[in-house]
């Protein structure tokens, strides 16, 4: 068997007629017609040389053809490397140069910049703009739609993509054909996709949330997907009359909870709300459940190894945490240091392994063979716990851990005390360096507009709350808190902005 995700995605394709997406204009793209375009587009690949393993790296809005190319290269045998569309041209020149494609595809707009970074690596570039029109669309028009699928092995990488990395350079995440297979069909199951679902994407595409997680359990469910380019709250509450899934970042339902018109009739129409890539608020949770009536499903996963965990479609979906490990992927906790594994409820990094997780850093062997154990277990970075009840809680990433004192100090466990104090809307609780304990931990807190809540009061209500070393030496208040466009504190861009704010002892 073809292990080609485009071969085991549309191979056979039963009832082209069936709607695969629905763009925001209301143009209607079925599975037929979704197939029919990428062959067009593998076969204008073929013609500006690309070769099976070739990458073909893309930085475009999102549309539908860019979706198409995504499959395309796929079918081609292409390694599909997607680029956030934040980068500018200086980002880009790295992962360019760091991944050496033949074929770079950019927006229009763009094209002048990037053709300076190809031309050294000989390298062609396309374009593709947000409506989809550009030289790649050209070409692939006047081209036939037949194109006999490039066989792939299960090990053979589909797809590389960039780590977000707050520190230091960022990793190309290598992702085989059966590492997306084996994810996909795992959610479709737990999740229960199926050919009546109708999914509002309003996700980007160059992450794997976007392009892996929604895209993907879609189309091997023959579901249809309403395709938004945008997160517009309400614009998603007002497909909910019509639509059955939605993906989205913490964020999203923090926004759309804003929306007066959100209510039980307003979704009724909706069987499961799923939130990931950020931690979810347990105060947003139950907030929605309350409104809507569903409990909001929160899952785990990350670039390198897609998902990890999920909380049950059936079965108690609790706040907080992310869920049990999913079916096929193994969770341990482990000692950082040493490395042995903890006892249940103990804190300590999460590491997985799985069909899911990736083979490896792109042309980095020694980072690869820093993050996996020698019993295949990946390092994930993550700090957490497992519950007697085999969910996952997460506690952040270990690099945001505070060492005051010599103590630990688990941000999320002062921001959740934070986050309970009235008037407070959320907070970001970070280590600072500090004359005499090392680090200082520091809170950053977006406060209601009418709350009269100052740093006092904050500091007060938490000294019966928790251990003088875990308290905040500090509380600054902000109106928002930076976050990336998946919805995650940059934590690293607060440290950096108080980074003098003990300096004075
Ligand atoms: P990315 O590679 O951009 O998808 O980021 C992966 C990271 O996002 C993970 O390693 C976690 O730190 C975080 N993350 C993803 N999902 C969740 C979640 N449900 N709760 C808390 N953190 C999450």
């Amino acid at each position: 068997m073809n292990a080609n995700i485009f071969a085991r995605l549309f191979e056979p394709l039963d009832e082209p007629e069936r709607l695969a997406i629905e763009t925001a204009d209301g143009a209607r793209i079925s599975y037929g017609d979704l197939v029919a375009l990428t062959g067009r587009l593998a076969n204008a690949l073929g013609a500006r040389g690309v070769q099976p393993g070739d990458r073909v790296a893309v930085q475009v809005e999102k549309s539908v053809p860019a979706l198409a190319l995504y499959l395309a290269c796929a079918r081609a045998g292409a390694v599909y490397l997607p680029l956030n569309t934040a980068y500018t041209l200086n980002e880009l020149a790295y992962f360019v140069s760091d991944a050496g494609p033949r074929l770079i595809v950019c927006d229009p707009a763009a094209s002048e910049g990037v053709r300076g970074l190809a031309a050294p690596l000989n390298a062609h570039v396309d374009t593709l703009d947000a409506d989809g029109r550009g030289s790649l669309m050209e070409a692939a028009v006047a081209m036939p739609a037949d194109f006999a699928t490039v066989p792939r092995a299960g090990g053979d990488l589909a797809a590389i993509l960039y780590t977000s990395g707050t520190t230091g350079r960022s990793k190309g995440a290598m992702l085989t054909h059966a590492n997306l297979v084996s994810n996909a069909l795992t959610l479709v199951e737990c999740w229960r996709f199926d050919r009546n679902d109708v999914l509002i994407h309003a996700l980007p595409i160059y992450h794997t949330h976007g392009l892996f997680v929604a895209s993907n359990v879609t189309l091997f469910a023959r579901a249809a997907m309403i395709f938004l380019a945008k997160f517009d709250p309400a614009r998603v509450l007002g497909l909910m009359g019509r639509a059955t899934a939605l993906m989205g970042v913490p964020t999203h339902y923090v926004r759309l909870l804003r929306e007066p018109g959100l209510s039980r009739e307003a979704v009724r129409a909706m069987r499961v709300f799923i939130s990931g890539s950020a931690p979810l608020l347990a105060d947003t949770h139950r907030e929605w459940a309350e409104r809507t009536g569903h409990a909001i499903l929160e899952r785990y996963g990350m670039t390198e190894t897609g998902m990890n965990t999920s909380n049950p479609y059936d079965g108690a979906r609790v706040a907080g945490t992310v869920g049990p490990a999913l079916p096929g992927v193994a969770v341990r906790v482990t000692d950082p240091d040493t490395g042995r594994v903890l006892a249940r409820d103990t804190i300590g990094m999460i590491e997985v392994k799985g069909p899911n997780v990736f083979s490896g850093y792109w042309r980095m062997p020694e980072k690869t063979r820093a993050e996996f154990r020698a019993d295949g277990f990946f390092i994930t970075g993550d700090l957490g716990k497992i519950d007697a009840a085999g969910y996952v809680h997460i506690l952040g990433r270990g690099k945001d851990l505070i060492i005051s004192g010599g103590f630990n100090v688990y941000p999320k466990e002062v921001e959740g005390e934070i986050d309970a104090i009235p008037g407070v809307v959320e907070s970001a609780v970070i280590g600072v360096p500090h004359p005499d304990f090392g680090e200082g931990v520091t809170a950053v807190v977006v406060r209601d507009k009418a709350a009269r809540l100052d740093e006092a009061g904050v500091m007060a209500a938490l000294e019966d709350r928790l251990a003088r070393f875990k308290q905040p030496k500090r509380v600054i208040f902000v109106d928002d808190l930076p976050r990336n466009t998946m919805g995650k504190v940059q934590k690293n861009v607060l440290r950096d902005s108080y980074a003098a704010l003990y300096a004075d002892g």
